[in-house]
């Protein structure tokens, strides 16, 4: 049975979804976003639990995505890995970091992204590039001038 990102908690049929890996913390995301929904989903056989997080953020941090994923996320990556078990996600840093691990993925609904990329700070001055570590915008430590988040391929 795949790993499920709540996407497909949110659309897909029951009888698809029996037997997936959850984590807990999804199921208080989906009561926020739909409480019938979640209600539904609870009655649902599924193999509910709480991983550690500690690969996914690290795969999450080399490929710069981190920012853009929440505990959540991280914990249905989490799964994903410890399971070995397919990650449905429409999530493209989910599959960003899904690529980078070498983990099977597919998309819930849309179509899946085809290249890995990774996201740097580039200064609009001097052109320098660093690593993207937290969610915040920085000065260069170079020139000064203000850094910018960019998509990159690698
Ligand atoms: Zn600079």
């Amino acid at each position: 049975m795949p790993a499920l990102d709540t996407a497909a908690l949110l659309h897909w049929p029951a009888e698809k979804l029996e037997g997936g890996y959850v984590a807990h913390s999804q199921l208080d995301e989906l009561r926020k976003l739909s409480p019938e929904r979640a209600m539904l989903i609870e009655s649902i056989e599924m193999n509910w639990s709480t991983p550690d997080v500690s690969d996914a953020q690290s795969a999450a941090i080399a490929t710069g995505d981190l920012p853009r994923l929440s505990n959540v996320d991280l914990e249905i990556i989490a799964i994903a890995i410890q399971t070995g078990e397919k990650l449905f996600t429409d999530d493209y840093s989910i599959q960003n970091v899904c690529r980078k691990l070498g983990h099977p993925f597919e998309a819930v609904s849309n179509r899946k992204s085809e290249q890995l990329w990774a996201w740097e700070l580039k200064c609009i001055g001097c052109k320098s590039t660093r690593k993207v570590e937290t969610s915040e915008e920085m000065d260069c430590k170079i020139c000064g001038s203000p850094m910018k988040v960019k998509r990159v391929r690698v």
